[in-house]
């Protein structure tokens, strides 16, 4: 048992429980009413601990502050309390199995179930530790409530010992994230922090600062509509249409199931309508500006040979930047992943840095002033039913959060 196990078992099985699943499908903010209950929870909790500020913005944002009690930069601790739309998150289960034994973990709702050590050997080096799982028919939603117990329980530890030495901190806890939507315009400022962290990392050591760049696209498809029994020369099918520029497109070379590692990629998210409408969605991917520019001219350059193919159609192709790699900030001024390099190293911990095939609220965050690398909680097996995090992992990034605002309150860090 260390200083914080119990603390973070209990809060993070607390804010398992209730749901906050996020909705691309909504246009409102937060996408979802329910992701109101743990904002104002989490309001009433900073409050309680004794945080500064404690606000909750119109646009679904909790903000609090740490009052410094050292000169040091203001120093931003990021998580989001939205869960993943990709998988059931309503009457999430979460229990504790006390001392791992390093064997299969079965699950009480899903007898089919099986957490195998082989199939994940992250899970294989957790013996002894506490895992924190669902109940099999709904994710944990550990993305990101670890996240948000390690800041709350770091918190609630600084504000009860302010002998401790350190700058000023802000805390956001954030909705929206899962569908990219978890950075209001108004955050930066309202946020006022030199730099941050988003606490949304995995494994224990994770220092991140490479992000995807991404863009959405969407392409309509108009065809000829006609009776079918008078269709002959007449018809044009948006379906078939569709169809071809999906064909087209490289399948076997450039789509998330066919990548990996510093790849990018072409994604067809959904394509929906019928034989004189169609609408395809895509997510584009690279790690590089010009790689990513490449993969919207991909498309392009299909749908135009579709169109030149089929005159009486109308094709369009719409391209929407939705953010950028952190990296292209970050590596002119690497001051906070240093940090948290150093921080890691304190607490006797490697740090990893891969590259994130995915984005962060930081990567937003980022792009728009705040420079705001991710680090670890321990979440595993993300967005699904096997997702699963060790209550030690996240006393580490605890750990990290306590080392990191000491030393960057008595480091070398410009203020
Ligand atoms: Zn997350």
């Amino acid at each position: 048992m260390t200083l914080f196990d119990a603390e973070l078992e209990s809060r993070l099985t607390r804010y398992a429980a209730i749901d906050s699943q996020s909705d691309a499908a909504s246009a409102s903010g937060p996408s979802t009413e329910i992701q109101w209950t743990i904002l104002r929870l989490l309001a009433v909790e900073l409050t309680q601990i004794g945080a500064a500020d404690v606000r909750l913005t119109d646009y679904g944002t909790v903000l609090a502050t740490i009052p410094g009690t050292a000169p040091g930069p203001t120093i931003g601790f990021l998580a989001h309390v939205d869960t993943a739309p990709q998988f059931n998150a309503t009457g999430v289960r979460p229990r504790v199995i006390r001392g791992y034994n390093g064997g299969d973990i079965s699950f009480p709702d899903a007898p089919g179930l099986t957490l195998s050590p082989v199939e994940f050997p992250y899970l294989a080096g957790k013996q002894g530790h506490d895992i924190i799982t669902a109940s099999g028919t709904t994710l944990l939603g550990a993305d990101d409530k670890a996240g948000v117990a390690i800041i709350m329980t770091a918190a609630r530890h600084l504000l009860e010992n302010p002998h401790i030495p350190h700058g000023p901190i802000r805390i956001a806890f954030t909705p929206d994230e899962e569908i990219g939507r978890g950075v209001d315009k108004r955050l930066p400022a309202d946020l006022g922090a030199d730099f941050a962290y988003t606490f949304d990392g995995g494994a224990v050591g994770e220092v991140e600062f490479e992000s995807f760049s991404a863009d959405g696209a969407v392409v309509t498809v108009r065809g000829v509509s006609i009776h079918p029994g008078f269709a002959a020369g007449k018809m044009v099918n948006a379906i078939t249409l569709a169809s071809k520029i999906i064909a087209a497109l490289p399948q076997a070379t450039m789509t998330p199931e066919t990548t990996s590692d510093r790849e990018g990629f072409i994604h067809a998210t959904d394509m929906t309508g019928g034989s004189s409408d169609m609408t395809l969605h895509f997510i584009l991917r690279d790690f590089e500006r010009d790689g990513l520019a490449q993969k919207g001219e991909i498309l392009r350059r299909v749908c135009d040979a579709v169109q030149a193919g089929e005159p009486r159609a109308e094709i369009t192709c719409t391209i929407t930047p939705q953010y950028r790699n952190m990296r292209y900030w970050l590596e002119t001024d690497m001051t906070p992943v240093e940090l948290a390099r150093r921080a890691c190293a304190q607490i006797g911990v490697e740090p990893v840095s891969v590259p994130i095939r995915g984005g962060t609220d930081g990567s937003r965050l980022t792009e728009m002033g705040v420079p705001c690398p991710n680090l670890f909680t321990g979440m595993q097996n993300i967005h699904g039913p096997m997702e699963w995090v060790s209550v030690q992992d996240m006393a580490q990034a605890t750990q990290l959060c306590l080392a990191l605002v000491k030393e960057a309150s008595t480091g070398a860090v410009p203020a």
